[in-house]
């Protein structure tokens, strides 16, 4: 018998969450306790300059309001510096990373070049082949302490993601501990799914591209490689990623508009087909109602919250 598999969602507490955040989560949710499983929450606070507590105590009762619970206590990044230290001697140990002093320019730059098979906004390698005398040159030219990258070697990796199928991707040499010393995304991302043994990342579609590097470096680390499904988007009504900007778009500014959680939560499940529209389900008749086949194939839903619920 398969086991009950473990999912999470992992919000960074640098505002408030918006409806589309909300439904990412809610579907996560679903799946893990569709599935009888265990769903965690992790704070991911590693960016200093904007995490805020506040906004983490509202993510949680946001969160909670919608329906979505989880097991133990949440787990935050910012607690876990030890095993990113760790994960990052193994890859230096292993001879795979070096400094890179390149800024944001210098590598917009050098990318309009050809540079073989790598995609766009990809790492062109412009420090992976530095000797002794060039990384010399490079640190005293440079006002900074260097970053670490990781040498992936133009990697291909395809992914399956449960309801958008194969997500292909080139792996460039990524940024795995900035130069001001803050431990990168995808390394921490990979180091806590591994750790907190992560069956299923369950994530918005933004992030879909992120999926073969962090499934190449779990490998690389030899981590277990969890399942990939990444959730549609709800855009805003000019096709954008939805933002502050498109109006009512929390649960306090639906709630200003009269509309309780469970209304939201019902709208939110009724835009992706979960439920009929107009549905105020419990937590527990989502879980029983949903079918994780309903997301397959599923575009992103536009909505403008001018206009009325999310439908
Ligand atoms: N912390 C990321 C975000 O809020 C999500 C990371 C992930 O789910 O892999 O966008």
């Amino acid at each position: 018998m398969p086991t009950a598999p473990v999912g999470r969602f992992a919000p960074s507490p640098t505002g408030t969450l918006h409806l589309g955040n909300l439904r990412t989560a809610l579907v996560a949710w679903l799946s893990i306790r569709r599935a009888g499983g265990t769903f965690l929450l992790r704070i991911e606070d590693l960016d200093r300059d904007r995490s805020r507590p506040e906004h983490e105590a509202a993510q949680l009762r946001d969160l909670r309001a919608i329906g979505v619970d989880w097991d133990g206590e949440p787990v935050r990044q910012s607690d876990r510096a030890a095993a990113y230290d760790d994960a990052i001697d193994r890859l230096d140990r292993a001879g795979l990373l070096y400094p890179c002093w390149c800024t944001r320019a210098e590598i917009r730059d050098a990318a309009r070049a050809p540079h073989g098979d790598l995609p766009e906004g990809a790492y062109p390698g412009t420090c992976a082949h530095l000797d002794a005398a060039g990384r010399a040159r490079r640190a005293a030219d440079a006002d900074r302490p260097p970053a670490l990258r990781v040498r992936a070697d133009a990697a291909r990796v395809t992914v399956e993601d449960r309801w958008r199928g194969p997500i292909a991707g080139t792996v460039d040499d990524f940024v795995v501990r900035r130069g001001d010393g803050t431990v990168a995304y995808n390394l921490a991302v990979v180091v806590d799914d591994g750790r907190q043994r992560i069956d299923e990342v369950v994530r918005g579609d933004d992030l879909a591209s992120s999926a073969p590097r962090q499934a190449w470096l779990a490998a690389t680390l030899g981590l277990p490689v969890p399942s990939y499904a990444h959730v549609p988007l709800v855009l805003g009504p000019d096709g954008r990623r939805l933002a502050k900007r498109d109006g009512a778009v929390t649960l306090a500014d639906r709630a200003a508009l009269g509309e309780d959680a469970a209304t939201v939560r019902g709208a939110l499940a009724a835009s992706l087909g979960i439920v009929p529209p107009g549905s105020r389900p419990t937590p527990a008749e989502l879980v029983a109602a949903f079918d994780p086949a309903v997301l397959v194939g599923r575009g992103p839903t536009r909505w403008d919250p001018v206009d009325g619920p999310l439908t």
